[in-house]
């Protein structure tokens, strides 16, 4: 096993007990620079990152490191060095943008913010991950129309669904769907540009402040496929809204494609101006739900043919019923069996398969949920304050996630009835038998709703 295959598994690890925003910030360019005699040295970006990794996750990284080569960790150095110059980071930068591009790529100053860093991504000269494409996306159950759409748009974009909205909970393949649609359209002849809604606000932003406003409208309303990922995060953003707002209806009125992803349906995104609520709903809206356990093992076996690396059906089915929460965290056990036994030079076994996983799968079980963590995921699906949640206000927008809030504390960790009324601000049992009876009815009848609150879990476990 390779130092950089090794500190991929670690940094699989990390990443499951941290959000997306840390973990990309302390980890991002780091690798193992040298390994002897358990002393490690890693090389990180700078003096920041240095002090950071030292003091704070100095210990994960150690049990990460150990749990990984199994063997005792002595020592850890972090060295200050600077990243060598990859083929991912193609940085285009506005001025580059001239007419004899005619095949745009990446976005204003491409950075691959939003691509898991721990799989060292390859990308394209368009920006897009080369490895997410159709050919290696698994279709199930929960994912078909997803699926189906996409391919849709990409055999005719801008005319069968636009604009394309794809929502669905963490690590379920929104991302990996947006590249595909990217790299079968890339190569013909078409303007495409995959950017995080973080990348377009700060683009925008920085685009006001440098007196470059028209530069950007130019260069975003001259695009003929414009992917926008994770679009929840343009809620409460007005400035961005009103700019995404005139973008998209340039492009829609010209018949150019728009697909945007979200963690949850238009209608749920707070703070979303009711016109681009309505223009997303112009078009096709799909969802992508959790898969079953055929999927999952389907998911895992086209992942090891890709490694070329084989394991026993037991060992897949194991694999497959252990980890169910997304496929992001299937992934990331698998890369664990597999580096684990490739650095030992030795063949998976259920036993040994179990063994390597008992890491992750307490780590998964401890995750304590309470009836704090229950208020604090949804406070922040909602984009509410905690107090606010559990305060006495009647407003619909804080009714509708306070009745949620106690129908998961019922389902998930079985409250009682008096102690849900407790936590929020001593209301009546009989408030809370509504609410769970309220709500429970609702997803029986409403997909979206119950999609909405498969979302709130998957937040709920991933906190
Ligand atoms: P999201 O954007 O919804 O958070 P991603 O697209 O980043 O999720 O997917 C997480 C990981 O899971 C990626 O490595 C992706 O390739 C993989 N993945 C997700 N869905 C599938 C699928 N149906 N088939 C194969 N791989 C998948
Ligand atoms: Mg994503």
């Amino acid at each position: 096993m390779t130092n950089q295959e090794i500190w991929q598994a670690v940094l699989g690890e990390m990443e499951i007990n941290l959000s997306r925003a840390n973990f990309i910030t302390w980890f991002k360019n780091t690798f193992i620079s040298t390994i002897e005699d358990g002393k490690i040295i890693i090389s990180v970006p700078n003096i920041f990152t240095k002090s950071w990794l030292e003091n704070k996750y100095n210990k994960d990284i150690v049990l990460a490191l150990e749990n990984v080569t199994k063997n005792k960790i002595l020592e850890i150095l972090y060295k200050v060095e600077p990243v060598k110059k990859q083929e991912a980071q193609i940085i285009t930068s506005i001025d580059g943008l001239t007419a004899s591009q005619n095949q745009v790529n990446t976005s204003l100053n491409n950075n691959i913010s939003n691509q898991p860093i721990e799989k060292q991504v390859k990308t394209n000269r368009f920006g897009l991950n080369t490895s997410y494409i159709f050919s290696n996306y698994i279709v199930g159950k929960n994912n078909q129309l997803a699926h189906a759409a996409c391919k849709a748009v990409a055999a005719n974009p801008g005319t069968t669904y636009n604009p394309l909205f794809i929502y669905g909970g963490v690590g379920l393949g929104k991302t990996h769907l947006l590249h595909a649609i990217g790299n079968d359209l890339a190569g013909q002849n078409n303007k495409v540009l995959y950017v995080t809604c973080e990348k377009f606000t700060n683009d925008y932003i920085q685009a006001i402040r440098t007196g470059r406003a028209k530069e950007f409208k130019d260069f975003y309303r001259n695009i003929d496929v414009l992917m926008v990922d994770d679009i929840q995060f343009m809620g409460g953003k007005d400035g961005t809204q009103e700019e995404f707002f005139h973008t998209f209806n340039e492009l829609h009125q010209t018949n150019r494609q728009i697909i945007v992803s979200s963690d949850r349906q238009p209608k749920a995104i707070p703070s979303l101006e009711q016109r681009l609520q309505s223009r997303f709903e112009w078009g096709m809206i799909v969802d992508i739900t959790l898969p079953d356990v055929e999927t999952r093992m389907a998911i895992l076996e086209t992942k090891c043919k890709e490694k070329n690396y084989s394991l026993d059906e037991e060992i897949i089915n194991y694999i497959a019923e252990t980890v169910q929460s997304n496929i992001r965290e299937l992934e990331g056990a698998l890369n664990r069996v597999v580096a684990f036994h490739q650095f030992n030079q030795t063949t998976p076994t259920l036993d040994s398969t179990k063994d390597v996983l008992s890491g992750i799968i307490n780590n998964f079980q401890s995750r304590s949920i309470s009836p704090k963590t229950i208020i604090e995921a949804v406070a922040k699906f909602y984009d509410t304050e905690i107090v606010d949640l559990i305060g006495k206000s009647r407003k619909k927008e804080l009714v509708v996630p306070r009745q949620i809030a106690m129908f998961l504390m019922r389902k998930e960790i079985n409250t009682s009835f008096p102690t849900i009324g407790n936590e929020f601000g001593g209301r009546d049992h009989t408030t809370a038998i509504h609410a769970c009876n309220k709500v429970g009815l609702e997803i029986k009848n409403d997909q979206r709703k119950k999609q909405e609150i498969e979302s709130i879990k998957q937040l709920l476990y991933s906190i």
